[in-house]
């Protein structure tokens, strides 16, 4: 892991309001949700200031500040977490566990650490949670889900229950109800995204948001980038190097086609599962067979220039449900 930089290009003074969901008098936040302007330490503040709020409040009897910011698709707030009131003479109740989802655009210089430190989280959290296929291509403009504590967030299908949820994720189910507002017995809104304290990511996902999880397929030159050159769409990018050269699996998978495929020559596929898969093209030979299951870059052809090519190079293509993504944004 990359140590983390300082934050003196993340602190910069805001240029936009921040949002103002902790007014104790009217949780119900009806601004636009998205922190702009790199205002860390200004949204920091606001942190801090919602926490106070919301103690102060479930202290003094005020509701307190629950409302969740989200993207602005979903700005349907959740019920207010009410802590039972107090038995003669005992001491009230703790306040609930405090966190929210906020959307946060990435401003020029911020890395994943400083958005995280400023909000309170990890950055294993926020990979995560946004499905990062490698933090370290994060780029200026990108909205990202940002969860101001370390956990996930579970999406409510129909027929969810809080318990079982729960202890899918290891998440202690009091834990989970106060985070989230909801009363024991409550049935889970459906379709809106839930918090799971301190649930831990998959491995896979861990190894993919940290860029760890593909390999470049071959060493040679770029020369060609994915998207539009020349007024047609190039769908992958193009490593150029010898014949003969091998080329390995960016990432473990099973063969679906080894063979030839018009202009693309001698070509491979590997399905990784989760709908992404990756191609290999104008190989002078293939060392696999579809069906077959191979790691992390084990050999699956040599470089060629076979098929629509005009020299010896690697086209090289990662697609998610078919459709292709700029290779670059997975590769370390
Ligand atoms: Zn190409």
């Amino acid at each position: 892991m990359a140590p983390r930089p300082a934050m003196g290009s993340g602190v910069r003074v805001p240029t936009q309001g921040v949002p103002t969901n902790c007014d104790s008098s009217d949780s119900r936040y009806s601004g636009n949700s998205t922190y702009r302007g790199g205002g860390f330490r200004s949204a920091l503040l606001r942190l801090v200031l919602c926490a106070f709020l919301v103690v102060a409040g479930s202290v003094s009897g005020v509701p307190s500040a629950q409302a969740r910011v989200l993207g602005s698709t979903e700005m349907v707030p959740p019920p207010l977490y009410t802590p039972p009131p107090p038995v003669n003479g005992e001491a009230p109740m703790p306040p609930p566990l405090h966190a929210q989802i906020i959307e946060y655009e990435v401003q020029s210089g911020d890395t994943l650490w400083d958005i995280a430190t400023a909000f309170g989280t990890d950055p294993e959290t926020l990979a995560v949670i946004n499905e990062m296929q490698n933090w370290n291509r994060l780029r200026p403009g990108d909205r990202v889900k940002v969860l101001t504590m370390s956990g996930l967030i579970h999406k409510v299908a129909p027929g969810d229950e809080a318990e079982a949820v729960a202890n899918k994720h290891g998440v202690d189910l009091i834990d989970f109800l106060a985070v989230n507002g909801l009363q024991k017995g409550q049935s889970l809104p459906v379709g809106e995204d839930l918090i799971l304290p301190g649930a831990r990511p998959q491995r896979e996902a861990v190894l993919a948001a940290r860029g760890e999880l593909y390999r470049w397929p071959t060493r040679g030159r770029l020369t060609s980038p994915f998207g539009y050159r020349w007024g047609s769409f190039h769908s992958g990018i193009d490593i150029a190097t010898s014949t003969g050269t091998p080329v390995v699996a960016t990432r473990a998978g099973r063969v679906t086609f080894a063979g030839w495929r018009g202009g693309y020559g001698y070509l491979v596929i590997l399905d990784h599962g989760g709908g992404i898969s990756s191609y290999y093209a104008h190989l002078s030979s293939i060392a696999v067979r579809t069906g077959q299951v191979v790691d992390t870059e084990a050999l699956v052809g040599r470089v060629g220039s076979t098929g629509r090519s005009t020299g010896p190079h690697l086209h090289f293509e990662i697609r998610v449900n078919g459709n292709p993504r700029n290779p670059m944004d997975y590769l370390p």
